[in-house]
């Protein structure tokens, strides 16, 4: 009844060969404002106002806002202050991470439990590979029961975007919002396209939506209309991977998602200890630089592990499921909580490994309303002084006392595991 597949012809060595491409169903969802509706899980009577999430501090910036909010120019990463002005009867809640954390696993598991192969790219967005189940279901029913699914099952909007792939997804979704859905048919992702303007290709930031448009480009059909080629000499290598998604070409995959994608650091001592001051000061400089690595990624944890190694070589470990965060201090005490649930003092210490892993990407807005302004103003400084001298450069005063020399996994290698 469907046809999952089509051919394409290439010319190779002079001779036209017909290979044979199975067609992929590659859906992006998205939960609409998801903030604002967790919070309207918890109290219905904001239902229909304008709500901003955001950092209540004289600084603070705004994380997510409604629909009602947007209407009023009001719009993620602008200074609650400004936005305040634009909308001043918004009502403003500061985020709580521990609320969206738990709403974010409940979609997650009702995905996981639904489909094969799924990406969990941030705390409110999913790729799901439907490549292959065409013929059998279809995919856009499938992808809509799965919609449904969520929505009765959580009481939480949410919009997908059903396409070849997963930029033209992602892009749907886009337009498809709020509470919606649309399917972009084979053959008419660059027809999909052409209108839209150049800030909805996912690349195009502040900085490239300027150089472009100062040149009079404003739609993706006029990016459709050069050369690849012509891109490259104008805009460099960006300017190729600018055009590519511009035609609506996306090769990249759905990568599975794992709760075991990790970072982690390491440390044995030279000599087995005991010495409690040196590692509770090693503990908080490696809860602190994986922090900062986290941040550096924009990724987000929601476990944390400890493994100690004695001196006779035996080795256990515990690990502890968190609100999905990035802040040192936090991470700090979690760390704390699991070596001392753990540590046996009649034992001498050879290794401490501290591992965080459930990594999604999205830290930034988390972020924007997590910390207090003093400690944000804090971190903020200390991960400058990083960037500036190295990662090992600044440490609190507890970790001073320990030469700090863990070493990190790197990300694809140990967190594929
Ligand atoms: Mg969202």
């Amino acid at each position: 009844m469907f046809l999952n597949f089509f051919f394409r012809s290439y010319l190779i060595y002079g001779v036209i060969v017909d290979i044979c491409i199975l067609k992929r169903s590659i859906v992006h969802m998205d939960l609409d404002s998801f903030f604002v509706s967790c919070e309207r899980m918890l109290d219905t009577s904001l239902n229909g106002k304008p709500v901003i999430i955001g950092g209540k501090t004289e600084r603070g910036v705004v994380a997510s806002c409604s629909y009602e909010a947007r209407a009023f120019g009001v719009h993620s990463a602008m200074p609650v202050r400004k936005a305040l002005t634009l909308c001043p009867d918004a009502i403003l809640i500061a985020g709580q991470s521990a609320t969206y954390s738990k709403y974010s696993k409940m979609v997650t598991d009702i995905i996981a439990e639904d489909v094969p192969l799924y990406e969990k790219s941030s705390i409110d967005e999913f790729y799901i590979d439907l490549s292959g189940m065409e013929q059998f279901f279809g995919s856009y029913k499938l992808s809509t029961e799965l919609r449904h699914r969520i929505m009765r099952e959580t009481g939480l909007p949410i919009s997908f975007g059903l396409s070849e792939n997963k930029t033209v997804s992602k892009i749907a979704t886009g337009e498809a919002k709020p509470n919606n859905q649309i399917k972009i048919e084979h053959g008419q992702e660059k027809a999909f396209l052409a209108p839209l303007s150049i800030k909805k290709i996912p690349m195009v930031g502040t900085k490239t939506f300027q150089v472009l448009s100062s040149q009079g480009i404003l739609k993706i059909e006029q990016l459709q209309q050069f050369s690849k080629d012509q891109m490259i000499q104008k805009f460099g290598k960006m300017g190729g991977v600018i055009w590519t998604k511009a035609q609506g070409i996306d090769n990249s995959p759905v990568k599975q998602y794992s709760t075991q994608k990790s970072i982690s650091t390491e440390r044995t001592f030279e000599k087995d200890t005991v010495d409690m001051v040196r590692i509770n000061g090693i503990l908080t400089a490696m809860a602190e630089s994986l922090a900062y690595q986290l941040r550096k990624k924009n990724l987000l944890t929601s476990c944390v592990s400890i493994k100690i190694r004695y001196s006779d070589f035996s080795t256990f470990s515990q690990q502890k499921t968190i609100p999905y965060t990035t802040n040192d201090q936090g991470l700090i005490g979690d760390i704390k909580e699991l070596f001392y649930r753990l540590y046996n003092p009649r034992l001498k210490i050879r290794l401490i490994e501290v591992r965080y892993s459930h990594l999604v990407s999205g830290g930034y807005q988390i972020n924007l309303f997590e910390d207090e302004e003093q400690t944000s103003q804090l971190y903020e400084a200390m991960d400058k002084m990083r960037e500036k001298f190295g990662a090992q450069a600044v440490v609190r005063a507890a970790g001073l006392n320990a030469t700090y020399r863990g070493r990190f996994s790197s990300f694809s290698g140990e967190g594929e595991k």
